[in-house]
């Protein structure tokens, strides 16, 4: 029997690698449902070649189009909706049994928690969802004995190394260090956009690839493998790997290390995560050692790379100090990405707003979503107020 996966952010990087690997394995999943933002065109292609059931655009006036040039294209049977609503009801669809959660940001935590909620086999590339919702998304998730597989390289890594958790001593996130790992103070002031998202191991969207340029994915991540492992920030230890071949790993308290390693792709931690507890093949090559450039290791520069420190911080502080975290980063990266924000102002705001927005541990999701929207106006503040240093 097929298994019916919907997925959430399919015209994505992680949503087209996933359909790449689903493609490979046409008689074990059947693509019920995907959705988008407003890229008509390339859903369309998705759905020439893919033929969901139902297909969600972010606005009606994409979702309009899509459905105009389906009838003209003889596709017209497929369902077109718009909005959070549709989004969630597509998790929803009893016909689903696996969502894959790659949507980018805030907007991936009401559909992933609605797939948590209907019982659906989760694959979590959407870190924000944990780091917004921690506490209650996984509370979520053991309520519905939801099989939760994670598909960040890191996570999916430790999570093959991690064994029932006995005896673990700590984690090693390995980080690249991202594009600007060996430059100068001075010159990370004046990065432009494409230079922060021209990642030196990963092709990726561009909200995660300003995250990897700041460490703030790093930080994030380590927020995520918090929830998803049950560690405390004491025991998870972020690495620079600048070669991306040593995905993370998991220390013993007798001293045994142990890693997961690959080419750096991500359809291995989404094969992974599709076949589990089996195995499946992804497309992606064997990878040859031999010919591998040397592996190297060094500590994260604290200094240059702020957000890291700020990110540990937030986990420490607990209470909604992540879900601001978040919130504040995802108005700075867009900023940034808009050209009205420097690279090395992303740190000051996201620190301002955590030290200005004191909140307890939110008690529900409508509290998450208010302390979110919080953070995001004080964040629009600061933006406005000047104190971000003038544009060159
Ligand atoms: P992307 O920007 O390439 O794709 C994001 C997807 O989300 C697109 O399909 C887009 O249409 C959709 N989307 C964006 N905003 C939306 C909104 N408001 N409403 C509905 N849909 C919306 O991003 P990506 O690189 O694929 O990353 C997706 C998630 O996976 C992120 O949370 C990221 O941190 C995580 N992740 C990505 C990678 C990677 O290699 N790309 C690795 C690990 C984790
Ligand atoms: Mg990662």
């Amino acid at each position: 029997m097929t298994r019916g996966v919907c997925i959430l952010g399919a015209t994505g990087s992680i949503g087209k690698s996933t359909l790449d690997v689903l493609g490979r394995h046409p008689d074990e999943f059947a693509i019920v449902a995907l959705t988008g933002n407003q890229r008509v065109e390339e859903m369309l292609e998705l759905c020439r070649i893919h033929h969901p059931q139902r297909v969600v655009m972010a606005d009606s006036a994409s979702a309009e189009r899509l459905a105009r040039l389906l009838k003209q294209e003889g596709m017209g049977e497929i369902l077109v909706e718009a909005g959070a609503a549709a989004l969630a009801e597509a998790a929803r669809m009893p016909q689903v049994d696996e969502v894959m959660a790659a949507i980018v940001g805030a907007a991936g935590l009401l559909p992933t928690l609605a797939a948590v909620e209907a019982g659906k086999r989760v694959y979590l590339a959407n870190k924000e969802c944990l780091v917004m919702a921690g506490a209650l998304f996984m509370d979520a998730v053991r309520r519905h004995n939801v099989t939760l597989l994670p598909i960040d390289s890191e996570h999916n890594a430790v999570f093959q190394c991690f064994a029932d958790g006995r005896g673990v001593r700590r984690i090693l996130l390995t980080a690249s260090g991202g594009p600007f790992r060996a430059w100068p103070a001075e010159q990370l002031a004046t990065v432009t956009p494409d230079q922060a998202c021209a990642h030196p191991n990963w092709v990726m969207g561009r909200k995660i690839s300003v995250d990897s340029a700041t460490m703030m994915n790093k930080g994030l991540e380590v927020i995520e493998a918090h929830w998803l492992f049950g560690l405390p920030a004491e025991q998870i230890e972020v690495l620079i790997h600048p070669q991306s071949i040593i995905h993370s790993m998991v220390e013993y308290v007798d001293g045994s290390v142990l890693a997961q390693l690959g080419n750096p792709d991500m359809r291995t931690p989404i094969a992974h995560a599709l076949a589990w507890p089996e195995r499946m093949t992804s497309g992606v090559a064997s990878l040859d050692l031999a010919r591998s450039p040397a592996l190297q290791f060094e500590h994260p520069d604290a200094q240059r790379f702020p957000c890291l420190g700020l990110a540990f911080a937030a986990l420490r502080a607990g209470g909604g100090a992540p879900t601001v975290l978040n919130a504040a980063n995802e108005i700075a990266v867009q900023a940034f990405l808009d050209g009205s924000l420097r690279f090395a102002d992303i740190a000051p705001l996201v620190h301002d707003v955590l030290a200005e927005l004191s909140t307890t541990a939110p008690d529900s999701i409508d509290a998450v979503l208010a302390t979110d929207q919080e953070a995001r106006e004080l964040a629009r503040a600061w933006l406005g107020s000047g104190k971000a240093a003038p544009q060159v």
